[in-house]
């Protein structure tokens, strides 16, 4: 077993830019011993190198959300090296439809199978993989990194600020999914001390956005950490962006 020092562990999938580099830091911050995932083993180590030069105790690990195999030697590398996982942050995403398409039906379907690889399959496949370890650990953690895009009551309330932001249905309806799948755990784990929560990190300043957005990665990170250190008197099943409830 690796030297954690007893601090809690916890994973972040796309972890070596925007939002996910920035959770690992502030998790790392907070004394969670925390794995740095990443599909390309090489930028995983880069990335995990620049917060060890901050002091923080963070290792990187590779991990490719959309390989069977990535997870499965993820699952034996944790397993071997710590026995148990207290935190789960699901952050990997992409959106690749063509933004520039001016109807949502026009979206070819190779590009719905893709998102729905990443955004929803790749969340549900790491879930079910690291739910033993999960178990192992004293109260369990798990985050899903939604978006408020995923909201339907939001999409279908004329005047929200997402009224008119349809013209990406495979990322929102992903991100709808998301949703979906976490109050379903949450429910199947509510005996449990396992926390399951979806959360918004706001429109941040990423690559995802081509560095647009309304808020910088520090403070997009922020909802992703709150809800990976909820205590236990903390939601379970919710959607939520810097402590607010959002609706579905
Ligand atoms: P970025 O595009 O900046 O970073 C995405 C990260 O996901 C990268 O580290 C990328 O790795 C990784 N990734 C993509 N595919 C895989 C894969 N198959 N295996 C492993 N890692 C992968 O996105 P953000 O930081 O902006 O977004 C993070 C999360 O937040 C996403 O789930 C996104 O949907 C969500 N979100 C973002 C918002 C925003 O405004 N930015 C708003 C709402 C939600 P690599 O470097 O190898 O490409």
């Amino acid at each position: 077993m690796s030297a954690s020092n007893g601090s809690k562990i916890a994973l972040v999938t796309g972890a070596t830019r925007g939002i996910g580099f920035e959770t690992v830091r502030q998790l790392a911050q907070a004394g969670v011993h925390t794995l740095l995932a990443g599909r390309d083993r090489g930028r995983a180590v880069d990335a995990a190198l620049k917060l060890q030069g901050e002091g923080l105790p963070v290792e990187a690990i590779e991990l490719d959300v959309t390989s069977t195999a990535s997870i499965a030697a993820a699952v034996q590398e944790i397993d071997r090296k710590f026995g148990r996982l207290d935190i789960l942050v699901n952050n990997a995403g992409i959106i690749v439809e063509d933004k520039t398409l001016p109807k949502p039906s026009q979206q070819s379907v190779a590009a719905w199978r893709e998102t729905f690889e990443t955004n929803v399959f790749a969340v549900v496949e790491i879930t079910q993989a690291f739910l033993p370890l999960l178990h192992k650990a004293p109260a369990a953690r798990i985050v899903n990194v939604s978006s408020i895009l995923g909201s339907l009551a939001l999409h279908t309330q004329p005047g929200s600020p997402i009224y008119d932001f349809k013209s990406i249905p495979a990322y929102n309806a992903s991100k709808s999914a998301i949703n979906s799948y976490s109050v379903h755990l949450a429910y199947e784990l509510r005996d449990t001390p396992i926390k399951v929560n979806a959360v918004h990190p706001g429109y941040v300043k990423t690559d995802m956005n081509a560095g647009e957005g309304e808020i910088d990665v520090p403070t997009g990170a922020k909802t992703s950490v709150q809800m990976a250190l909820i205590d236990a008197d903390g939601p379970s099943g919710g959607f939520v962006y810097l402590g607010e409830t959002l609706p579905w």
